[in-house]
């Protein structure tokens, strides 16, 4: 850490814009949270399968709280050096070039509208092209089809989009164009990789990709580092001229908070659903075990890469065994109950409540639980929802390790659910490896603001950044590899009996 910015005592400011709420986070040099603002988003779903979101509450949202904390930290003396961007990724939006007005509500990355036009695309022959280009799949979740559906459903969107009258944006970017008053149409390379229209490798939008799903080009922002000078937002924004120093998306945000800057190094944020990646370094390894391949960062032009496994259900399965089942009221409550019995008896949980994601990618899936006996009691079916978590994650590092990634030495885990041990404990004997809690709980918000202190010159480099962690609680494996794989074969007999 630079000694000028020590003697400043600089803040700084992180936007978490997620899929439940927006949030302000400021936090000091030393990672730690000292001001917090946040507002919870509401979510619409007008049509089976389709989730969307008020654009305009976005901002308004972001705005208030952005403003709270800002007016906080004046009162209190700590000055912010610089703002950085995290946000949900994949939400598209579609707005007003001079207005900013959008042209029909944010479509959100669980949104399925698309999911026929995908198989259609399927079919004819073209995932293997796009998944050459861009690392995805051809799935809904992502943005392309989005941006297809709201110019050809919405009534002269099209023509307007023509008439280069239109913008398209993820979150990270439609935010950015209103903090900066319409002065900056730019979005940063992770959340470009995620649209399925930008080729990873050639690092630009593709013109065969637009042609395909017939995106007008004159739609697209500018395509930047995950730091720069972003701008500054305006004082009728915020109500101060902060310079926006970085945005990543989300789940890049919480590998750079967990300081996985080294190839090998894994993240896996347990959160309502769980995503792990693997920073693979300057390397984009191609999956052919239906991971994703995406960019992890971008910094001073050099891009790092990383594999990323998504899991749809993690902690939401706590959640349904709590409201679903009722068999408790506090998700913590699952760990002591879960603690009422040795093992698990057999019982397995597979939960995909909502499908499965990967490396198996079956929407159609549905939750299953096996091995019930009559001595079968509430204690084994808590303790088969937490092992679960380990199973589906160890799942995905099989996944990574058969697309080339090397054997993880230990596992950095956040988000919700890693406040329960037994889950951690379960985690680092399936894998045999160690998992480790960092102290800073708020992993995601602290990428984007570390990053943003990375362009201010609070830290002079991702090392600095990287030293800023420390480790809360750690779990070494505590059973044997043999033991591991024995309770491991019973979730892939569970697995495949559902799959079939
Ligand atoms: P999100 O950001 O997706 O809303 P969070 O990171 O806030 O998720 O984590 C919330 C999830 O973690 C919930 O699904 C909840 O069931 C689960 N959770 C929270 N605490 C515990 C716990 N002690 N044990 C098990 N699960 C937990």
């Amino acid at each position: 850490m630079s000694e000028p910015a020590k003697k400043t005592n600089p803040h700084l400011l992180a936007i978490d814009q997620g899929t439940t709420s927006s949030r302000a986070i400021l936090f000091s040099a030393a990672g730690d949270v000292e001001l917090v603002a946040q507002r919870e988003l509401k979510l619409y779903y007008p049509n089976d399968g389709w989730v969307e979101q008020q654009a305009d509450a976005i901002w308004a949202d972001t705005q208030a709280v952005c403003r709270e904390v800002i007016q906080a930290a004046e009162k209190q003396g700590m000055p912010i050096a610089a703002l950085g961007i995290t946000n949900q990724r994949e939400t598209t939006v579609v707005w007003d070039k001079k207005t900013g007005q959008p042209v029909y509500n944010a479509i959100v990355w669980q949104d399925r509208r698309t999911a026929n036009y995908c198989a259609e695309l399927r079919a004819a022959g073209h995932e293997a092209t796009l998944t050459e280009k861009t690392g995805l799949l051809l799935d809904p979740y992502f943005c392309a089809t989005k941006i297809r559906w709201i110019l050809n459903e919405v009534e002269g969107a099209r023509a307007r989009a023509e008439a280069g009258e239109l913008l398209f944006g993820t979150i990270d970017c439609f935010l950015l164009w209103h903090l900066t008053g319409g002065k900056r149409h730019a979005t940063d390379i992770t959340n470009a990789s995620r649209t399925a229209i930008f080729d990873i490798h050639e690092q630009c939008w593709d013109k065969q990709l637009l042609k395909l799903f017939d995106i007008p080009e004159s739609l697209l922002p500018e395509v930047v580092d995950n730091t720069g000078d972003f701008g500054h937002s305006t004082n009728e924004a915020l109500g101060a001229e902060l310079p926006i120093a970085a945005m990543i998306g989300d789940q890049q945000s919480a590998l750079v908070g967990q300081g996985c800057f080294a190839p090998g190094s894994i993240k896996s944020t347990y959160g309502t659903g769980c995503f792990m990646l693997m920073n693979t370094g300057t390397q984009a390894l191609p999956s052919k075990h239906r991971l994703l391949t995406t960019v992890a960062y971008r910094l001073g032009g050099e891009t790092h890469y990383a594999l990323e496994g998504s899991i749809f259900v993690a902690g939401a399965a706590i959640q349904w065994l709590r409201d679903g089942l009722e068999l408790f009221d506090d998700a913590a409550a699952s760990e002591a109950l879960a603690q009422t019995v040795e093992n698990n008896g057999g019982v397995y949980f597979v939960p995909a409540l909502t499908g499965l994601g990967a490396p198996y990618w079956r929407a159609d899936a549905r939750g299953m639980i096996v091995g019930i006996t009559r001595d079968t009691n509430r204690g084994h079916i808590a303790r088969a929802a937490l092992e679960a978590q380990a199973y589906q994650t160890r799942d995905l590092v099989s996944a990574m390790q058969a697309d080339g990634g090397s054997t993880p030495p230990v596992l950095r885990v956040d988000g919700g659910l890693v406040a329960n041990a037994l889950a951690c404990q379960q985690l680092a004997d399936t894998l045999q490896t160690s998992v480790e809690v960092p102290k800073i709980v708020e992993a995601t918000a602290w990428g984007a603001a570390s990053l943003a202190g990375l362009q201010a010159g609070v830290f002079y480099s991702v090392d600095d950044i990287a030293k800023v962690w420390q480790l809360d609680k750690g779990y070494r494996p505590a059973s044997s590899a043999a033991d591991a794989d024995a309770q491991y074969a019973g979730w892939q007999q569970a697995i495949n009996r559902l799959l079939d």
